[in-house]
Formats: structure tokens, sequence, C-alpha cells
């Protein structure tokens, strides 16, 4: 840091020599003609300097009150000098606040030319700033609404809920209420502790475009299902006929056939499952979901499953869940049937539900085959298998952990995959705290009714 500047003789030597000269003068009088006009001469003289200093420190107070570079006093001596250094500093201050202004407005005219809206937020959710097409994006006036809280304007369930989650990993899609013909999806940018930028897109055509993909995989589904029903159906009598002995070559083929049609068919039911779970209208049927009931009967499953071939053990704590039983119960089960098919015979898996002060933790862990990290990030896209024939061999659809993230998005929740080949898996499901319903919230509910 600068410390305090010295003073600079320069500046006041013509001041003190004028001074002198003044001194010099009065000495000479009070020698040659009398001392005491040589007083006189040294109080008046000394008198009229400080009357000019008074009044130039004066124009100077008085300039400082209302600085302009046209009212920049005139001077003589170190009062010169003062007064022009003064107009140079000034001048190159008022250079510089127009050049910032200059940037700040092309910064501005810039941001206002993107596609996207862009509103600044600080801690509190106040806009601070928004740009003309967060304006009409969100319903918002940059003049009428500054310093006002943003969800107190944008009121959709949805964008308040993730406005005030901490969770902006993934971006929200959205129909705004003043607007639901626009889909827009909106993404948080954290960029100082205490602000915000909030980044909103125009997705109608992508999303519409989605629509018309998952309507196309629904439609084509729902008229699949019917068919392979039937030959499934034909396929079984066929197998299971007592009065039509067969060759082993052709049951064998029949065999074969029924297996295929069997993939088929849980093809088409997983497909159905994620358009269902994909439609955003359909909202998650809030149930008491639980736990300990439902590990026992996943357990069970994986008995019937693994044959006996894996070591099989779970734990629960007593909370329950609040969400859909059906779709949880699909998306762990999903994720029990991946422990057996992918971990060898003699292996173990064990199921756990833990719950602690953020949340609870349904978990899946087992001693198999394991994957490599470069295959983690992408195991959630449909049809993404690290080994196809595997996937297949063991009846795998390709679609089950795809079926596990849309689940536990519509639960708020997220998955967690710890994995080493060779080594196992585990896969963790966490659901947020306000999904979970304590053993002591479930007593005090039922004395309260
Ligand atoms: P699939 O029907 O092929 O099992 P999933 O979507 O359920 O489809 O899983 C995607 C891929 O993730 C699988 O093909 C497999 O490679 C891998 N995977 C899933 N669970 C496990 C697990 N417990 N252990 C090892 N690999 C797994």
């Amino acid at each position: 840091m600068a410390g305090p500047q010295k003073p600079r003789l320069t500046l006041i030597l013509p001041a003190l020599l004028r001074v002198a000269v003044l001194g010099a003068i009065a000495l000479v009088l009070g020698i040659v003609f009398d001392a005491k006009l040589g007083l006189w001469f040294a109080v008046i003289s000394l008198g009229v300097l400080l009357a000019l200093h008074m009044a130039y420190l004066s124009l100077l107070g008085v300039w400082l009150e209302r600085p302009s570079l046209d009212t920049v006093p005139q001077g003589f001596g170190a009062w010169a000098t003062v007064f022009t250094r003064l107009y140079k500093a000034h001048r190159a201050s008022q250079l510089f606040e127009r050049r910032l202004a200059d940037n700040e407005e092309r910064f501005r005219r810039t941001i206002s030319a993107l596609p996207e809206g862009i509103v600044l937020i600080d801690a509190a959710l106040q806009i601070e700033w928004c740009n003309p097409v967060a304006e009409q994006h969100l319903g918002i006036s940059l003049r009428a609404d500054t310093g006002l809280r943003l969800t107190n304007l944008v009121r959709d369930p949805s964008f308040v809920a993730y406005m005030t989650s901490a969770h902006f990993e993934q971006p929200l899609v959205f129909r705004p209420l003043n607007n639901p013909a626009l889909a827009l999806s909106v993404a948080v940018i954290e960029f100082e502790s205490a602000r915000s930028i909030v980044l909103t897109r125009d997705v109608t055509q992508t999303e519409r475009v989605d629509a018309m993909r998952r309507d196309f995989v629904a439609n084509v589904s729902h008229e699949l299902r019917t068919p392979l029903t039937v030959v499934n159906g034909f396929l079984e009598t066929l197998l299971d006929a007592p009065d039509a002995p067969m060759d082993g070559v052709r049951r064998h083929h029949l065999q074969l056939m029924h297996e295929q049609a069997g993939r088929m068919h849980r093809l088409v039911e997983d497909l159905l499952m994620l358009s269902r779970l994909e439609s955003q209208e359909s909202a998650v049927v809030e149930e008491d979901v639980d736990m300990g009931a439902l590990l026992r009967e996943l357990t069970n499953e994986a008995r019937a499953l693994s044959g006996g071939k894996h070591g099989l053990s779970y734990e629960a704590d007593a909370a329950h869940v609040r969400g859909s039983r059906d779709e949880l119960r699909s998306a762990f089960g999903n994720l029990v049937s991946n422990a057996i098919r992918y971990t060898p015979a003699g292996g173990s898996i064990e199921l756990r539900w833990t719950v602690s002060d953020q949340g609870g933790a349904f978990s899946v862990q087992d001693t198999g085959i394991g994957i490599a990290p470069e295959h983690l990030p992408r195991l959630t896209e449909r049809f993404y298998r690290v080994d196809k024939s595997r996937s297949r061999e063991t009846g795998g659809t390709g679609l089950g952990l795809a079926i596990v993230k849309h689940v536990l998005l519509r639960h708020q929740a997220r998955l967690t995959i710890d994995s080493q080949p060779g080594h196992g898996s585990t896969f963790t499901a966490w659901l947020p705290r306000a999904r979970v319903i304590l053993q002591s919230e479930r007593t005090a509910a039922a004395a309260a009714q």
C-alpha cells in the first residue's frame, strides 16, 4: 500500500523565495529609512500574501464541492501548478469513467443480443439485472422488478423448488405459468459466493421433437405388446403341450423362440415404463412406502432369481419413504437384478437402507465383475452396456439403469456408483430428507389423527 506522501520543496520554493524577497526589502527599508517603515512593509506585504493564499484556498474549496473541467480556477505561483495538476487528474478520471461506462454499455448490449435469457441474482435470489430475453421468458421487468425476489415473481412450484435447492448440476425444464406454450430450460451458475447467474433457454422446439420421439416409441411399444403376448402364449402352449411329442431339435428351436419373445416382451415393457416416467404430466404418487417390507420382498425375489448361487442379505432402518411404491420398487428391483446378473456364482449381494440427517440411502452392494471408471458416466444412458453379450445372455434390456435414473429424478433423488473392476460395485440411491418419514414422525402423525 502507498504510504502518506511527503511535501515537495520545489512546489513551495517560489513562495518561500517571495517571502524571503519581501523580508529582504523590509530589512533594507528598515535600515535605510526607518525600522517602523520596514516593519509595516513586512506586515502589510505578508498580510497581502496570506489573503491571496486564503482566497485561492477558498476557490479550491468551492471547486471541490462541484468539480468540473470548465471551472478549474486559475492561479499564480504554486497555486497555478496545483490547479493545473487538478485539471489533469480530473480529466484523466473523467476519461476513465467514460471508458468504464462505454465498456459496461457494450457488455450489456452484447448480453442483450444473446438468444439466452440472463438474470443476475444475489444470495437472497433478488434480481440485480436481467436482459430483455429473460424479461420475455420469465415475465419479469428490469425496471419494475429489480431488487425483488425472483421466486416471488416466477411462482411455478418446480422453478421455486429448483431455485431454492442447492443442486444445479442438471438444468430444469419447465413451462412457465404465464406462458404454458413455452418450454424453458433453466440453469444456475454460481460465480461469486453471494451471486449467481440464471440462464434461461427456449427449448420448445427440442421438447416438441422429444415429445414426438417419446410418443413414437410409446406407440410402437404399445402396438407390439399384443402380438407379442399372443406369440408368447402360443409358444408356451406348444412347449407345454403333452400331446405333441417333439424331437430335440424342434423343442430347442421353440425354446429359443420363447426366450427371444420373452426378451422382446421385457424390452417393450421397459420402453413403456420409460415413456410413462418421461412424460412430465404424470406426477409422482405420494405414498407411504415401508422400506423394511420392500427390502424383504426384493431380497426374496433376488433369492429366486439367483437360484441359490449367491449369498444374499439385507438390513433396513425403520424409516419409510414418501413416493411411488411401484416406481421405487421397479428402480430398486433393477439394481438388485443387475447385482445378481453381474455377480458370478459364489459372490454375495447386500441390500441396505440407512437414514441420516441428510436423507435416506438405498444401496445394493455386490462382489461382482465391477465396472471400469470410463463407463460410469454413460451407464444410465438407454442401451449403454459395458458388455453387450453378457447383458443379453442374462436377459438384460439395456434400459434398467435408464429407468432407475428417471425414477430417482422424479423423486428428487440421485444415483451414485462406486465400482472396481474385478471387485464389485455399490449402487446407491440418495433420497432427499423431505422424502424420508422417520419412525418418530410416523408415531407423531398417528397420534395426531
Ligand atoms: P442391462 O439390461 O444391460 O443390465 P442396465 O441399464 O441395467 O442394462 O445396465 C447397463 C450396464 O451397466 C449393463 O449392461 C452392465 O454393463 C452395467 N452394470 C449395471 N449394473 C452392474 C453391476 N451391478 N455390476 C457390473 N456391471 C453393471
